[in-house]
């Protein structure tokens, strides 16, 4: 019996989905049985990313390119609209899901865990699938035993759809488990300009810069008397994303049930 694992990729033709193809095509463990977009259906995925033409071809509709191609792993990197209908659509066809898409409710991951769970599959959830920005939120969470006020800044490109984004969500989750609850700043503060503080979550805030030429990087920066802590990351092209993804591919065969963050998988 072979051990190589079949992966779909949702969202074939989008940034990161490109990555994944090309990352899924260059590695002999895994093998691309299909690409799904909505766009640039009957392309060659091959072609698509800059390599030789692989054979499989694009297709517009998931439901059919997962009964036609019978994936063991669906990688989706969509849009928060659609990536969690497909990954209920993943789920059902006992396809394990792994999602970079962002924008997902807790109340979607728990309902896709239950899934997973009654399918008897694994899957995961991870809003950032990079290294250094997984060690970046363990480090913010570890210094916010030490520094309980702090203020996150994430900075995006302009044209992400989602804010904060999904790391910054993550890292205040993380950081929430390792603080009591404190209502940071003046009470008597007034903003004069609405949204100038930022999104509050548990006492602090989130700041979302979203600029053109912007990639993504993020801040938590920590004040105490006399001295702040900046903890940053910075991600300058999607590649790096890469050995995270193909971890969680392999690493997904090998549990039941929806696990949220790519955390998990660092030690
Ligand atoms: P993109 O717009 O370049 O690509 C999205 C692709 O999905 C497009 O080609 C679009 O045609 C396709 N698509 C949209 N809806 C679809 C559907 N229903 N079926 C099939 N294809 C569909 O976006 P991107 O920059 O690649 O980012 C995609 C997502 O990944 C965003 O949510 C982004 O926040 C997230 N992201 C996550 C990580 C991570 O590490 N988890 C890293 C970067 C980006």
């Amino acid at each position: 019996m072979s051990n190589v694992i079949k992966v779909a990729v949702v969202g074939a033709a989008g940034r990161m989905g490109k990555e994944v193809v090309k990352m899924v095509l260059e590695d002999e463990q895994l093998e691309l049985v299909a690409a799904v977009n909505r766009s640039h259906e009957g392309e060659d995925a091959g072609t698509l990313v800059g390599l030789p033409a692989c054979g499989v071809l694009v297709q517009s509709d998931l439901e059919m390119a997962l009964i036609g191609s019978k994936p063991d792993v669906m990688v989706d990197f969509t849009t928060p609209q659609f990536a969690y209908p497909n990954t209920q659509l993943a789920i059902k066809y006992g396809v394990r899901p792994v999602i970079g898409t962002t924008g997902f409710t807790p109340e979607q991951i728990e309902q896709l865990d239950k899934q997973c769970q009654d399918q008897g599959i694994g899957g995961l959830i991870a809003p950032n699938f990079s290294i250094g920005a997984i060690l970046m939120m363990k480090f913010a969470a570890q210094a916010a035993k030490y520094f309980p006020h702090l203020e996150i800044i994430e900075y995006h490109g302009d044209q992400k759809l989602d804010a904060p984004s999904g790391t910054a969500v993550k890292t205040a989750e993380l950081i929430a488990k390792n603080r009591e609850e404190i209502r940071q700043g003046n009470p008597k503060e007034e903003e004069t300009i609405e949204g100038a503080r930022g999104g509050y979550y548990n006492g602090f805030r989130i700041h979302s810069v979203r600029l053109p030429g912007v990639f993504a990087q993020q801040e938590v920066i920590f004040g105490a008397f006399g001295q702040t802590l900046k903890i940053r990351h910075d991600s300058y092209e999607r590649a790096g994303y890469m050995p995270g993804v193909n971890l969680a591919v392999k690493k997904v065969m090998e549990y039941t049930g929806l696990i949220y963050g790519f955390d998990h998988f660092i030690e």
